[in-house]
């Protein structure tokens, strides 16, 4: 009997705004789609975290059997600068400034989304679909949406009709926004003119004589709105209907309200049984963002090369402190934060590491079964790794007991714990195990812990003047140790 049987999954459904049992379309069968990224410049850790939040999903249900058809897209044309439907083609503006072809900056930022994902330990998705090799399949959807009477054609490019759409349907049924409201918020903005109505949306844009990226359509030569190519790319992969639609939380609006307009007008039916949106990774207090200039880079936190943090993180300390948080949770990234999580993911190592050399004995102080049923429940839970961590550090502190004598674990549910400890930490939560990694912050790491213990070694055999000089020779060489009462932690400078 496969896990999915009888682990029972509850999702928060952005479109109810609720929490509703999860029940795929087809049974052992999961369709999900999330926003990819723009290839126009290097990827955020705010990026990062959002592609984190479904990559940890996409684990939990294949490892509970479910076979899963998982397309993440790569937008490599028509999205223009400001999320709008006027101004330069973000790619096609970076391939300006560098006076190279945009598809080199396509390529160029695709490989770095790539190298970043690996560093992070990311497994790919199933299908990695482009928006420039869809363009096809993009026209027709236009055609389908003209033909249902929902677009109108205006100069040799094509508007969505929102009007006319909530006649029959809700626009705003995500966002919860009122198309009233709307109407009442829009500035004008000048050249819009062909518009009917500013709230429309682009569908097909007829290219301007500079403008590169450029196709030939029944309108004009021109190129596919934003919005389009998701609900293109989508549906050709997933079907009409398919499960999950996740992105990040600033695409609900007008991204993701759009693909539901334009699916309801090209085919009738919305096409998304649960949306899933992941919250915002904060810098300063302030969301993470290329346009604003509040960011920090995956290489940047690695290498402890910048004005913000006081040293370089693992990528998996970087994917322990985004765990700690729900995927729903707005979250800060601080160095103090960063801090905490190291120690906190230096200790499940640590426990993983010494799990396997504790004494047996007839019986359990605890109730092994029990304690893995809990981390599946959070996991069921709408995903919730924060519990889902701390049910962990429960089995690392028993770990620890039963080290020190004060518990009892039998054989065979030692290698439950094991076992599970295993699953939960790399499998589901995607961390690396520190010693089997080959970064060097990590390896270094590992290096300092040898010696702290060597160190604990000589103070328990009263060699003083060793450990003095273990501590002493590391803070010559950078590194600092700091005694508490959980053990000895250090800091580099
Ligand atoms: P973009 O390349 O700008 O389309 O963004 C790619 C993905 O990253 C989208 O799903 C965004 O919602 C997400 N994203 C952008 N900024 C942040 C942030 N500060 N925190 C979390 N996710 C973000
Ligand atoms: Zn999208």
């Amino acid at each position: 009997m496969p896990l999915y049987d009888t682990q029972n999954i509850k999702i928060y459904n952005s479109l109810t705004g609720e929490k509703e049992p999860f029940e795929p379309i087809t049974k052992g069968h999961i369709g999900m789609y999330v926003c990819g990224p723009t290839v126009y410049s290097n990827v955020h850790l705010g990026n990062v975290r959002t592609f984190m939040s479904f990559d940890m999903i996409f684990r939990y249900f294949k490892h509970l059997g479910y076979k899963v058809r998982y397309v993440r897209n790569i937008t490599d044309a028509g999205h223009l600068e400001n999320d709008a439907d006027r101004g330069e083609d973000k790619i096609t503006k970076k391939a300006r400034l560098e006076a190279i072809e945009p598809m080199e900056i396509v390529q160029r930022y695709t490989v770095d989304f790539h190298n970043v994902l690996n560093t992070f330990n990311f497994l790919p998705p199933s299908i990695e679909p482009t928006a420039t090799g869809h363009i096809i399949e993009q026209i027709e959807l236009i055609q389908t949406i003209i033909d249902n009477g929902f677009a109108y054609i205006v100069n040799g490019s094509v508007y969505f009709d929102v009007h006319k759409y909530n006649e029959s349907n809700e626009y705003g049924i995500l966002s919860k926004r009122k198309l009233e409201d709307l109407i009442h918020n829009t500035r004008t903005l000048d050249g819009q003119s062909d518009k009917k109505n500013p709230q429309d949306f682009a569908l097909w844009k007829k290219a301007e004589p500079t403008h590169i990226m450029r196709w030939p359509s029944p309108w004009s030569d021109g190129f596919p709105g934003w919005h389009l190519e998701c609900t293109a790319m989508s549906t050709k992969y997933l079907g009409e209907q398919f499960d999950i639609h996740g992105g990040g939380m600033d695409l609900k609006f007008p991204h993701h309200e759009c693909e539901i307009a334009q699916n309801k007008a090209a085919k009738g039916q919305d096409p998304v049984k649960y949306w899933m949106h992941a919250n915002m990774l904060e810098l300063n207090g302030a969301r993470m963002s290329k346009s604003t200039g509040n960011y920090i880079n995956p290489a940047e936190l690695l290498s402890g090369k910048n004005d913000i943090m006081s040293k370089g993180y693992s990528p998996s300390v970087v994917r322990f402190f985004m765990m700690q948080a729900s995927y729903k949770s707005v979250l800060d990234l601080t160095d103090d934060g960063l801090l905490a999580a190291e120690k906190g993911f230096n200790r499940l190592m640590e426990a993983l590491k010494i799990v396997g050399t504790l004494k047996t004995n007839d019986s359990s102080s605890i109730n092994i079964s029990e304690w893995k049923q809990q981390c599946y429940d959070a996991m069921n839970d709408d995903f919730n790794t924060p519990i889902l961590i701390a049910k962990l550090f429960d089995a690392v502190k028993f770990i620890n007991q039963v080290k020190e004598g004060n518990a009892t674990i039998s054989k065979d549910d030692l290698e439950l714990l094991k076992e599970t400890l295993e699953l939960f930490s790399f499998e589901i939560l995607g961390l690396q195990d520190a010693s089997k990694t080959d970064n060097t912050t990590v390896k270094l790491t590992s290096a300092v812990e040898i010696l702290i213990n060597l160190r604990k070694e000589a103070r328990l055999n009263k060699d003083f003047a060793l450990s003095d000089k273990i501590r002493d020779e590391l803070a010559e060489a950078g590194i600092q140790l700091q005694d508490g009462k959980d053990g000895t932690t250090f800091t580099t400078n």
